[in-house]
């Protein structure tokens, strides 16, 4: 089968031939139809610090993706030959303190899909069935691809309710947007977004936000709080793992408020905790992975009813031996969502 590799430590990727992988007793071998590219692809193609420390080649990359069962380990019940699946990207162990107790989404012993295990940048890939999801017939591929971010935005939205509330959204990438429609979808009464890409600020629109921010040519703060009588508003989502960014969310937040933090910083941040934080008495929520599976089923209905419409944010499509093209669009800036037909 072809794949896209990294094999050696240092820049770039290679997409080459590789073997079917082999099927245990619960594995389940699965055809992948679409991938999608994530930011921790890049950075494995990059080579970035995050990645010398985490990644060890050879690997295949990749962890988003719709395919179709093809063969089935001679213990596995729970999915069928010719079934349409997705999976869970944490590959949880099932037996640790936060697995027994809800938490699997930071099992202490998870390996990541495309990291630690062969990814989805591949005609075929092998997965133990307990992270594999059904696809609701209803949602099409090209959705069903993006199930695992989106599943991220919807824990960040949804960390607590927003409904009626005022919502600044700090960061556009393809988990921002989807942020931002099911934000719209839950009946907040206001969403600001900030981000410095003005191709994502026109899809923020599109998407729901009511006002759209460029932090590098305007004061975030200052048109949230026009925004909102001077309240400051009362959810915050941190989405661009940005110290500045993090900043003006605190500095925007209303006394009593939320924050909910997805992005990852490369270095350690500087906030003022006691002005910020604890005088304003917030409630700060750190966001990883998706809920196994409450997350995966809010996921599904959200995209089989219509509620939330991803179809703006999946701009660019490309054959799986174009990847790099992707990669570079990503690198740009100039895209939602980029989707690889395998
Ligand atoms: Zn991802
Ligand atoms: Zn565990």
């Amino acid at each position: 089968m072809k794949a896209v590799i990294k094999t050696k430590r240092n820049r770039g990727l290679e997409f080459k031939e590789a073997p079917i992988p082999k099927v245990g007793l619960r594995d389940v071998l699965v055809k992948v139809r679409i991938a999608s590219i994530c930011g921790t692809d890049v950075h494995i193609y990059d080579w970035t610090r995050w990645a010398q420390h985490r990644f060890t080649p050879p690997r295949i990359i990749g962890h988003e993706f719709v395919g179709t069962v093809t063969k089935i380990g001679d213990e596995v019940t729970r999915v069928n030959i010719d079934e349409k699946v997705s999976a869970e990207s944490h590959l949880s162990c099932g037996k640790c303190y936060q697995c027994n107790n809800g938490y699997a989404e930071v099992c202490r012993n998870f390996k990541l899909l495309g990291v630690d295990h062969d990814g989805t940048f591949a005609e075929f890939l092998v997965l133990p069935e307990h992270v594999l999801w059904k696809n609701d017939p209803n949602i099409p591929d090209e959705w069903a691809t993006i199930q695992e971010p989106f599943g991220n935005a919807v824990d960040t939205v949804l960390a607590e309710d927003v409904s009626a509330k005022t919502v600044l959204i700090l960061g556009a990438g393809p988990i921002g947007l989807f942020a931002t429609g099911i934000a719209k979808a839950c009946g907040a009464s206001l969403i600001i977004v900030s981000d410095p890409n003005n191709y994502r600020l026109a899809i923020s629109k599109k998407m729901g936000a009511h006002i759209a921010v460029n932090p590098r040519k305007q004061d975030v703060t200052q048109i949230v709080m026009e925004a909102t009588k001077n309240n400051g508003v009362d959810v915050v989502l941190e989405l661009s793992g940005n110290n500045q960014a993090l900043n003006q969310g605190l500095k925007s937040v209303t006394p009593g408020g939320r924050i909910s933090i997805l992005g990852i910083y490369e270095r350690r941040v500087s906030i003022d905790l006691n002005k910020e934080v604890v005088f304003k008495k917030i409630r700060i929520y750190g966001i990883t992975g998706r809920k196994i599976f409450s997350t995966w089923h809010k996921t599904s209905r959200f995209l089989s009813s219509g509620l939330v419409d991803p179809t703006l944010v999946i701009t660019h499509r490309f054959p799986l031996k174009d990847y790099e093209k992707g990669i570079k669009l990503m690198k740009d800036g100039k895209c939602g969502k980029v989707i690889l037909n395998v």
